[in-house]
């Protein structure tokens, strides 16, 4: 729920958060209509039970082309495991309802520097192998009008890995989701992540750490900022990823 008010300027019409006793809880399906997609087919969604019952179906076919016994006790309830994990797990983040619940507080406290939260820990699946993708997150902002449970900051991250991925559309759905939430502009985002389709296969190197990022408004614009925001995460061979 939002007023249209006139800004500032008088020019321009803009959107700001109805609120109440100096809180608003966030609009999810706008947010999400406004961070870049994850590519969708159109038309109608499975509701999830049905999903889970033709994911199974399709999984058993996969284990029975490539030969295995599904009527031996121990592969026999994979289908359908494999089915619920898909759904209600790992591609969750595929339910906009499964969006974490927000209430951004207005910030009374006057805290007007930057606040930085590192190593955030997720897991999350590459999407053209479907192999996980496990990575630590770093999120800061310019504390502005609008604060943010910290915790607030681990669920936003954890929704958009619960869903097929790459690194980088996962590290700019995070920011511009913050962004959105924050009221604000000056929001960074650095993602560091090892993924197992290199890890175990193909070029089969273990060591290789991915780092992606996301900066706006001042995190952009002011050189200090920016290095001062850099200064404070880690550096990807003192992350423990793995
Ligand atoms: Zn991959």
């Amino acid at each position: 729920m939002h007023d249209r008010v006139r800004s500032a300027d008088g020019l321009s019409i803009r959107n700001i958060p109805r609120h109440r006793n100096g809180e608003y809880e966030v609009d999810v399906s706008e947010i999400l209509a406004k961070v870049v997609p994850t590519p969708r087919a159109k038309g109608p969604r499975l509701d999830p039970e049905t999903a889970k019952l033709e994911i199974a179906r399709h999984h058993r076919e996969i284990m029975e082309i490539l030969g295995l016994d599904l009527g031996d006790d121990s592969l026999s309830e994979t289908p359908e495991r494999v089915a619920k994990m898909y759904v209600d797990e790992i591609f969750g983040g595929l339910r906009d309802e499964s969006f974490p619940k927000i209430t951004v507080v207005e910030n009374k406290m006057s805290y007007d520097e930057m606040l930085v939260e590192i190593n955030i820990t997720f897991n999350s699946t590459c999407e053209h192998h479907f192999l996980p993708i496990l990575g630590k997150a770093h999120v800061a902002y310019l504390c502005k009008g609008w604060v943010l449970g910290l915790s607030k900051f681990n669920r936003v991250v954890d929704f958009f890995a619960r869903r097929p991925q790459v690194q980088e559309r996962a590290t700019v759905q995070i920011q511009q989701a913050l962004s959105q939430i924050l009221r604000t502009e000056d929001v960074a985002v650095v993602v560091d992540a090892m993924h197992c389709c290199v890890k175990t296969r193909g070029i089969g190197d273990d060591g290789t750490i991915t780092r992606t990022s996301k900066l706006s408004g001042a995190f952009q614009s002011n050189p200090s900022l920016r290095s001062e925001f850099y200064t404070s995460i880690p550096t990807p061979d003192r992350l423990k990823i793995t």
